[in-house]
């Protein structure tokens, strides 16, 4: 039955907008490249459902879910629904999909939830919409799948479940919703100093919560040190029955929004790495602006996930997938270098290794001892 990547065709031509960050394309990207590369086939993948209003509500409150559908269906918000629910920002306009997209992201986050009860692997490169809150949408996110995705596993029986997210930004909303359970690990690295600026390193919560705020131009090297000093241990330690990696695309060198400067292979190795400590796998998305570093990351993590090889130059319909992306509006995008068209894994980043970053790691790694056992 799995792996399975669950995706969906509302996400090709779908846009926040012209001008905002989330005008480019990615889970299309990463459906006609798999597919590209021959590791999607049929029985691999499966349509995500939207999800309906009423199970949104387990998380969100109906007056919000509400409010998002309206804003869809009359393409407009009013002042008081935009305070009070932040629909129609800058952050989180009012597009054609605002409801149905995130739904649908919503959808296969609580599916995954149900297919992975007795084990497996499943990518939803649509889903890790992390900032999302109970009542308002929040940094391009109007819902919050990754905290659907936990609920639904808790409610198919799945009790301790580890939560790692790499993202270039901290996991506020899947902390606010989690942050005091004592049967849910919750590891962020994230830039430090960079929007939502909460997630400092000594922010714990009452339950098992582990925040590393990380300098720009974090290199491989210095990821690597992160990965092994860390978040392995901590998930080793805990012993999870599941583990939902949020492995947002936006911590690369090529990314627009952070100035982190990572290849894509520490996310390649982090996953690689997380894969043999939980029997059930969730693979989220989540940040990502440059429309071929995402969808060169995303696919090459189904392939890890898959188990599939990562060729060291891609065939000739995968390239054609790659050059037929465009990044309006981005100075990136008029000059993009040859290997961002004929290749998935990127040159390794490798480089010195900070002590401010080791000594970070080190006052983390000093609580992963103190963590109660499973069972
Ligand atoms: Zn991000």
């Amino acid at each position: 039955m799995t792996p399975l990547l669950l995706g969906s065709e509302i996400y090709r031509g779908s846009s926040y907008g012209s001008w905002h960050p989330l005008r480019v394309p990615r889970v299309s990207t990463v459906l006609d490249l798999t597919r590209a590369m021959g590791w999607l086939p049929p029985e691999r993948f499966r349509s995500s459902p939207r999800a309906k209003p009423a199970a949104l509500t387990i998380w969100h409150t109906p007056d919000y879910v509400a409010a998002l559908q309206a804003a869809e269906a009359e393409g407009t918000v009013d002042d008081a629904t935009r305070a009070r629910h932040g629909l129609g920002t800058n952050a989180n306009p009012v597009f054609p999909e605002m409801y149905r997209r995130p739904a649908t992201g919503a959808g296969a986050s609580l599916l995954a939830g149900e297919l992975l009860r007795d084990g497996g692997r499943i990518h939803s490169p649509g889903g890790g919409t992390h900032h999302g809150m109970p009542d308002r949408a929040n940094g391009f996110c109007y819902l919050n799948d990754a905290v659907l995705a936990l609920l639904s596993l808790r409610r198919n029986g799945v009790q301790r479940i580890a939560y790692v997210d790499i993202d270039a930004h901290h996991m506020d909303g899947v902390e606010h919703a989690f942050a005091d359970d004592p049967d849910m690990l919750l590891v962020s690295t994230h830039e430090e100093r960079r929007w939502p600026f909460t997630g400092a390193l000594g922010d714990r919560g009452i339950g098992q919560t582990f925040n590393l705020p990380l300098p720009r131009g974090l290199n491989d090297s210095e990821f690597a040190r992160v990965r092994d000093g860390l978040i392995l241990p901590a998930v080793e330690r805990f012993a999870p029955d599941a583990i939902v990696l949020q492995c947002g695309a936006d911590a690369v060198e090529e990314d627009p929004l952070s100035r982190l400067t990572l290849s894509n292979n520490a996310h390649f190795d982090t996953l690689a790495a997380l894969l043999p400590l939980a029997p059930r796998f969730l693979l989220l998305g989540g940040g990502g602006y440059n429309p071929w570093s995402v969808g060169r990351l995303w696919s090459g993590a189904w392939a890890v996930l898959a188990g599939r090889e990562i060729p060291e130059r891609l065939p000739p319909a995968a390239e054609a997938v790659l050059r037929g992306l465009t990044f309006e509006g981005n100075s990136r995008g008029k000059n993009p270098p040859g290997h961002w068209f004929t290749t998935i894994r990127d040159t390794p980043r490798e480089g010195a290794v900070r002590s401010d970053v080791t000594d970070r790691i080190a006052h983390l790694a000093a609580r992963i001892g103190a963590m109660p056992r499973a069972g």
